[in-house]
């Protein structure tokens, strides 16, 4: 899905007041009353609210919506998208953005950049941008919000995420580190590696071989399965040594899934991410262990910590997790893995990076040398207008 930075500083203050109304409105309404959006704006001028909804629609962040019963605007992913941007801005997490390296099924992934210039990544989560219309009558954890399904769900994919992230930072182990999360987005740092996938060869495959798999039997010991651990969500940074040889450095990615120890089908989830690593190391590597395991049972024998009680204990309740678990197992939400077993063969595919056209570049004179981020990085937001209070 595109993200069109470009318009974001076109939006004025009563525009940003009227945007937060439709998302504020749609909580409880498929589709926004035009009254409704009026109200929750509280401008002081009604036809001031026209105009905005007018300048919305235009550049489609709110869409409108003949309902049987009244006119009205719903907001669009576009729309969410402005949103939690304006918010990262106004945390001064994000000055920028720039290209797209990555799309999922349930994920758009983007280099943007800071104030001063480092790069970093902006995760934007898509759940339910497929088929959530189809799905959503009667469903338990849909109720009362099948219009906000996909803010909602996506939302808690991305506090999840970053919820894991940051106590997996805590706990050491090898993550990007998590800067930011406002609604369905997630930022962090950027690793500079590339997926395990691109890598065609490896001089020590037994060692990065053992150091994966110990990687998730400590998972294991903290209470955790990654649920995808696999050559998509395993970053790969080669370090040249000054002896000639080249120091492979993992880091673990894409947190939505990761399941507890605790969850009914831990073995299954645990046994799957093992058996991610040998297939791909046997198949790419030429590389298979002598020795069997790890094996759940064994590596959950001393759990050091639980980090899945933890993370329950703080921004992801239990509730959350329960919703965003039934809405995965519905969709058949199942990561990279199920790619990972269908496409074996085909292991040519380029980079995923050099996808989709640059936004338009901000002038030059606007960031000093020194600040440069990149060619890529495109439209500047501090530009934006001030925020809503
Ligand atoms: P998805 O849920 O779509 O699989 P991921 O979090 O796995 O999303 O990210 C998709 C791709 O984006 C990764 O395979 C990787 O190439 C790139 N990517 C994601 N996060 C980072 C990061 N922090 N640093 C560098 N590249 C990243
Ligand atoms: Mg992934």
């Amino acid at each position: 899905m595109k993200l069109n930075v470009k318009n974001i500083r076109y939006v004025t203050p009563e525009d940003w007041r009227v945007l937060t109304a439709t998302e504020q409105g749609s909580r409880n309404h498929e589709v926004v009353p035009t009254p409704l959006i009026t109200q929750l704006a509280s401008l002081r001028s009604g036809n001031g609210v026209h105009k905005c909804i007018s300048n919305l629609a235009k550049i489609g962040l709110i869409a409108k919506v003949k309902n049987a019963k009244y006119d009205g605007y719903r907001l669009t992913y576009g729309g969410l998208d402005y949103l939690a941007l304006h918010t990262h801005t106004k945390a001064s997490t994000i000055y920028s953005v720039g290209n797209q390296i990555g799309v999922g099924k349930e994920s758009d992934i983007f280099v943007c950049a800071d104030e001063t210039g480092k790069q970093q990544v902006l995760k934007i989560h898509r759940l339910g941008r497929i088929s959530f219309r189809t799905v959503k009558a009667n469903r338990d954890y849909l109720r009362n919000r099948s219009s906000a399904s996909w803010m909602y769900m996506s939302r808690l994919a991305a506090v999840k995420e970053f919820e894991f992230m940051k106590a997996l930072r805590r706990e050491g182990f090898p993550v990007p580190e998590p800067l930011g999360q406002n609604r369905h987005t997630v930022v962090m740092s950027l690793v500079d590696a590339f997926p395990m996938r691109q890598i065609a060869t490896v001089g020590d495959p037994a060692a990065l071989y053992a150091e994966l798999l110990s990687l998730i039997v400590r998972l294991a010991q903290i209470g955790l399965i990654h649920g995808d651990f696999n050559e998509f969500n395993i970053l790969i940074e080669e370090k040249p040594q000054e002896d000639g040889q080249v120091l492979l450095i993992p880091t673990i990615i894409d947190f939505p899934q990761m399941v507890s120890i605790s969850h009914p089908n831990a073995e299954y989830y645990f046994d799957r991410d093992v058996a991610c690593i040998k297939r791909f190391f046997d198949r790419r590597f030429g590389f298979t262990s002598d020795e069997p395991g790890p094996f759940f049972k064994d590596s959950t024998k001393t759990v050091l910590k639980r980090l899945d009680v933890e993370v329950e204990a703080s921004g992801f309740s239990k509730k959350m997790a329960k919703e965003l678990d039934a809405y995965m197992k519905e969709h058949g939400v199942d990561g990279d893995a199920g790619e990972a077993e269908r496409d074996d063969e085909e292991e040519d595919e380029a980079p995923v990076s050099e996808q989709d056209e640059p936004l338009e570049p901000a002038p030059k004179s606007e960031t000093p040398p020194e600040q440069a981020v990149s060619d890529n990085v495109a439209a500047d937001l501090s530009a934006t207008p001030a925020a809503i209070a």
